[in-house]
């Protein structure tokens, strides 16, 4: 039994250190990353109900490794979040979306929004400071930037996140509430925090042509939102059916593959200056 138990216990070491040596190697990979520009944005349309025209983008960060391919955010923002490395790599793409936005503002392309999804982790961060440079940097109106929290972010700390919003809000940009639905977050908050957008998510969006019950929420949120003064993105939108009972329901703005998967930067400015023409 003695002997056993010690097997076990090198056994277990032996796999923990593994484990612990695949996190240091990735967390050393993602160091690399950032000094060597292995990270870049995607930009993903949002489009607007009313017009059918593209108002904005949203930037997704990319990860393309040169062994694993193009990694995906879900695989690497947890460890980057842990790291702490999301500040510097957030800051890295507040400026690098501010200033591909400027560039489509200057070439004509319209007076585009671009949203980027801020970790909770970067709040406490001088986010405030960091938005204010990447700002000044790109030379873009701050009206034109809007910030995503998710919703369980913000109900984590939610009395430490309202100062640091009013701030943000005061220099001019907007505050939008990511994958909203999925969290618990109070109606008392909703209305303390200051903020411009709720984004429906893809949960509720997927079966809405199915299920009545996605479409009472839908419904819901939008008709919340609306009485709250803000606006409503659905996020997740696949089909002309999705799209139809949202337009049904008042949404403001739809963001989804029906219109687009989110594109590398030639591609969206490709797709900016074809809709122009239409
Ligand atoms: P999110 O903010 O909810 O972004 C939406 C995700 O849904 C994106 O995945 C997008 O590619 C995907 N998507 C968009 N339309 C559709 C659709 O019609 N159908 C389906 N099935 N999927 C759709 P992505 O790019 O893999 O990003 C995953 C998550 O990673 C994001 O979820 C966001 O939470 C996080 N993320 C991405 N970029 C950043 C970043 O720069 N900073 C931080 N902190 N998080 C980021
Ligand atoms: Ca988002
Ligand atoms: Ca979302
Ligand atoms: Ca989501």
């Amino acid at each position: 039994a003695k002997e056993a138990g010690r097997n076990n216990f090198q056994f277990f070491t032996a796999e923990m250190n593994a484990n612990a040596m695949e996190m240091m190697k990735l967390e050393r990979d993602l160091r690399y990353a950032l000094d060597n520009e292995e990270f870049l944005l995607y930009y993903q349309p949002k489009v607007s109900c009313r017009t059918g025209r593209i108002v904005g983008f949203e930037a997704l960060l990319r990860w393309q490794h040169p062994l694993r391919g193009m990694v995906s955010p879900l695989e690497f923002i947890p460890l980057l979040e842990e790291t702490g490395l999301i500040v510097p790599v957030g800051a890295w793409v507040l400026h690098t979306a501010s200033a591909q936005a400027r560039t489509w503002q200057e070439a004509g392309l319209g007076k585009l929004n671009i949203a980027v999804n801020v970790s909770g982790k970067q709040v406490g961060q001088h986010l405030c400071a960091t938005v204010r440079e990447a700002l000044a940097a790109s030379g873009l109106p701050a009206e034109h930037l809007e910030l995503e929290l998710t919703e369980s972010q913000l109900m984590k700390d939610a009395e430490g996140i309202i100062s640091t919003l009013r701030q943000l809000k005061a220099t001019g940009v907007s505050i939008s509430v990511d994958d909203f639905g999925t969290g618990y977050s109070s109606l008392a908050y909703l209305k303390r925090f200051p903020l411009d957008t709720l984004k429906i998510d893809r949960a509720f969006v997927r079966d809405l042509a199915a299920d009545a019950n996605d479409v009472s929420i839908a419904k819901a949120i939008i008709t919340l939102a609306h009485s709250f003064n803000l606006k409503v993105v659905a996020e997740g939108v696949e089909t002309e059916d999705q799209l139809s009972l949202l337009i049904a329901n008042q949404c403001d703005i739809i963001q989804g593959y029906y219109f687009s998967k989110p594109l590398p930067t030639t591609e969206a400015t490709a797709m900016l200056q074809q809709s122009r023409c239409l």
